[in-house]
């Protein structure tokens, strides 16, 4: 199971019962942040999330919105017990950004390692995968695709075919190898056929860009920008940078994604669910975002992980 809860969805300022922008996604023992707007260590309290499973923090770009929570995000963690290395990726200058913020939070009890993604680059965090890539923001801006993939089906027939022992059957479904009476057995010799894993990819701030469908492309979840609805904020949303939600629907049609969460909403958008038929009559299964707003996304043809 792959969860996902959107900590904040506010984009530019907090507001009363908003938070700044930043989703958690889980699998298994081990969660990614992605963003880390001013008060996300609240946020989080508030969605009832806790820090320590927290191995990853991706950063999307250097603008406060989307960072400056991360001194007391930080400081959360070692209050919470942390004491494992957390990763931080983000765009280049990532280490310089992660430094300045901790000078106001000094001896953390676990180390800190920063990583600059590279746009197309798949790297791995627990059982997830994260493939960073280009959006188009006023600042270099990174989107996110995290995906669970999936082992191919277990299958006995093959397993006698191959002359695998029973004995260590489930052994190899558990580790992928094993060893017996000397000989070596891997899962492949026991499993056949592709399974479709899970993938969701987050996106803000950007305009429209071709890399952001082509990496959302099938996702089960797509959580994307979408500042303002009303037309008339077109022009200040393209000279800005951002997104508008009918721009964020045509990606998601594009993409053939199953789900689209809208987020980053403007604190002149009091209630996004106004502006929600922008984008559904683009792309229906569009939700808006809120704070603490969570889904368990399942595979799909067993509901189980
Ligand atoms: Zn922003
Ligand atoms: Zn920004």
């Amino acid at each position: 199971m792959l969860e996902v809860t959107l900590l904040g969805c506010g984009g530019m300022l907090p507001m009363k019962e908003r938070w700044l922008t930043s989703c958690l996604l889980s699998c298994q023992g081990h969660s990614i942040l992605v963003d880390c707007g001013e008060g996300t260590q609240i946020a989080l309290k508030c969605a009832e999330r806790k820090t320590i499973p927290v191995d990853l923090i991706c950063i999307t770009h250097f603008h406060a919105d989307h960072i400056s929570g991360l001194p007391g995000f930080l400081l959360s963690m070692g209050n919470e017990g942390r004491t494992d290395p957390v990763t931080i990726a983000g765009p280049p200058g990532i280490e310089r950004v992660v430094k300045s913020l901790c000078v106001i939070a000094p001896n953390l009890p676990f180390e800190i390692n920063c990583m600059e993604a590279e746009p197309g680059t798949a790297f791995q965090s627990g059982l997830l995968t994260v493939t960073p890539f280009e959006a188009k923001h006023s600042v270099r801006c990174f989107g996110y695709s995290v995906e669970l993939h999936r082992k191919a089906r277990f299958s006995p027939e093959k397993a006698k075919e191959n002359s695998v022992p029973m004995k260590i059957w489930s052994l190899l479904q558990k580790n992928g190898k094993a060893e017996y009476e000397g000989k070596s057995y891997t899962y492949d010799m026991v499993s056949e056929g592709e399974r479709k894993g899970l993938k969701v990819t987050y996106c803000t701030d950007s305009r429209p860009a071709d890399t952001i469908a082509q990496y959302a492309r099938n996702s089960d979840l797509f959580i994307c920008e979408g500042l303002y609805y009303d037309p008339e904020k077109y022009d200040r949303t393209l000279k800005t940078k951002h997104m508008m939600f009918s721009e964020a629907a045509a990606i998601a049609k594009r993409a053939d994604v199953k789900r689209l969460w809208l987020t980053h909403f403007s604190p002149a958008v009091q209630e996004p669910e106004q502006g929600l038929g922008y984008a559904a009559e683009i792309f229906p299964d569009t939700e808006c975002g809120c704070d603490g707003k969570s889904i368990d996304l399942l595979f799909e043809d067993t509901g189980r992980c």
